[in-house]
């Protein structure tokens, strides 16, 4: 049965042409779904009984089990989902000052094989549909009674890797009758796949593009990302500056340092002579340490070195806060631990 969450608002009114109903009811099912956030097509009352019985028989809501749910002392909660098939995913839900931000998913397991990632050894079992990355979403709200305010595509998987699903998953998050979250709130995160970033260029979306860069140089980056292989650091700077000319937008850099690997004043050096004089941001993450990892998190001295020495340099870095340290919350672990 199709997930009725998989269709954006022009999709669902052709939908609903197709099994004879006006195309003005995909709002109100829009309403009902993304900002009632019903369970059921029962709740959708200003619908007719024979309308109603039509939804149930051709399509689901697909709602989400919760098979695991770990908070952080510090508030960050991690779920684990029950996709329906037997598969599992995760998605983190952290509190700022400035309201609720959720990292979702978007495939099952993930190709990419980033040396730093907890995600690295478990097999890519899919794609999440449009609707499945949304349903993350609603699942959140549902179980705490809250709207969230940014969405970050950083979890399970490389969102560029599943981009037809991420981009029409941003489309409804994004719609005003949808989930109305703003383009500027919601960031994509990308190990790098090229062709695509300059495919969401032209998309006309405005949402904030993440680069996991982590390295300076090819040898190195290669050697913690293999996906630099086929896209190495030229190729990648060349498509973010078209993705900054064509959007406008700032692109925001994710560094994460892990001792006596990228954390040295070499690789500070190495990162300004790459970014100066380009619209951006970086984002030093504290790496987190996992089971049988590569890597060891850099010292907090180095860390602190390391972003006023871009500062100093003209390039914009700030740390990130570490949220949910003490329940595994680098991707992939909660999943890896239940399996
Ligand atoms: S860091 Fe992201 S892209 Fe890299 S292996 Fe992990 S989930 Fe995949």
């Amino acid at each position: 049965m199709n997930n009725i969450k998989d269709y954006n608002l022009e999709e669902l009114k052709q939908e609903l042409i197709s099994i004879g109903e006006k195309p003005f009811r995909a709002e109100q099912i829009f309403k009902w779904i993304y900002q009632d956030n019903v369970t059921s097509f029962d709740e959708m009352t200003n619908l007719s009984l024979e309308l109603r019985e039509k939804l149930k028989q051709n399509y689901s809501l697909c709602i989400f089990n919760i098979l695991r749910k770990q908070e952080s002392s510090d508030g960050t909660i991690k779920y684990l989902f029950d996709v329906l098939d037997g598969n599992a995913i995760e998605t983190v839900l952290m509190k700022y000052h400035h309201g609720y931000s959720l990292c979702v998913s978007t495939q099952i397991g993930c190709k990419m094989g980033c040396k730093f990632c907890a995600s690295t050894g478990i097999a890519f079992a899919r794609n999440l549909t449009s609707g499945e990355i949304v349903e993350e979403l609603l699942a959140v709200e549902r179980d705490q009674n809250i709207k969230i305010s940014n969405v970050v595509y950083m979890g399970i998987g490389e969102p560029l890797d599943n981009y037809d699903n991420v981009v029409n998953s941003i489309r409804i998050i994004n719609n005003p009758k949808g989930i109305n979250i703003g383009a500027r709130h919601i960031s994509v995160s990308t190990s790098g796949l090229v062709p695509n970033i300059y495919r969401l260029a032209e998309e006309n979306i405005q949402c904030t593009l993440s680069i996991s860069l982590h390295a300076t140089n090819n040898e190195k980056r290669s050697s913690m990302m293999p996906v630099n292989n086929r896209y190495p650091i030229e190729e990648l700077i060349k498509a973010c500056k078209d993705y900054i000319a064509k959007t406008n937008r700032r692109i925001s850099f994710e560094y994460a340092l892990a001792k006596d690997n990228n954390d040295n004043l070499e690789d500070a050096k190495g990162l300004v002579k790459l970014l100066k004089g380009m619209l951006c941001h970086v984002n030093l993450i504290p790496i987190n340490k996992i089971e049988n990892g590569a890597f060891d998190k850099s010292s907090n001295e180095n860390i602190i070195k390391f972003r006023d020495y871009l500062n100093e340099h003209g390039i914009v870095a700030t740390i990130r806060r570490e949220l949910g340290s003490d329940i595994d919350a680098a991707c992939g672990q909660l999943r890896r631990k239940n399996l």
